[in-house]
């Protein structure tokens, strides 16, 4: 099983795993959301102002993020 990266509540972007294992999770964009596992959808935005998808999850800069992440 792989196991599965976090990503940020709040910009969607997924996270890198931590240089060491037991460091925590964190966005470097919002140090203060919450992370999760618990997200779906896989997309690469290369160039955000040319796609619909990096709209509507307001993303600005290129990267991986999560179509979906459940926060509760
Ligand atoms: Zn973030």
């Amino acid at each position: 099983m792989v196991k599965q990266p976090f990503a940020c509540g709040e910009c969607n972007r997924i996270l890198p795993d931590p240089a060491h294992k037991n460091d925590v999770v964190q966005c470097t964009n919002c140090p203060s959301a919450p992370v999760t596992t618990d997200w779906q959808g896989y997309v690469i935005i290369l160039d955000p102002t040319r796609s619909e998808v990096a709209k509507r999850l307001n993303v600005t800069s290129p990267g991986t993020y999560a179509l979906k992440v459940n926060i509760r």
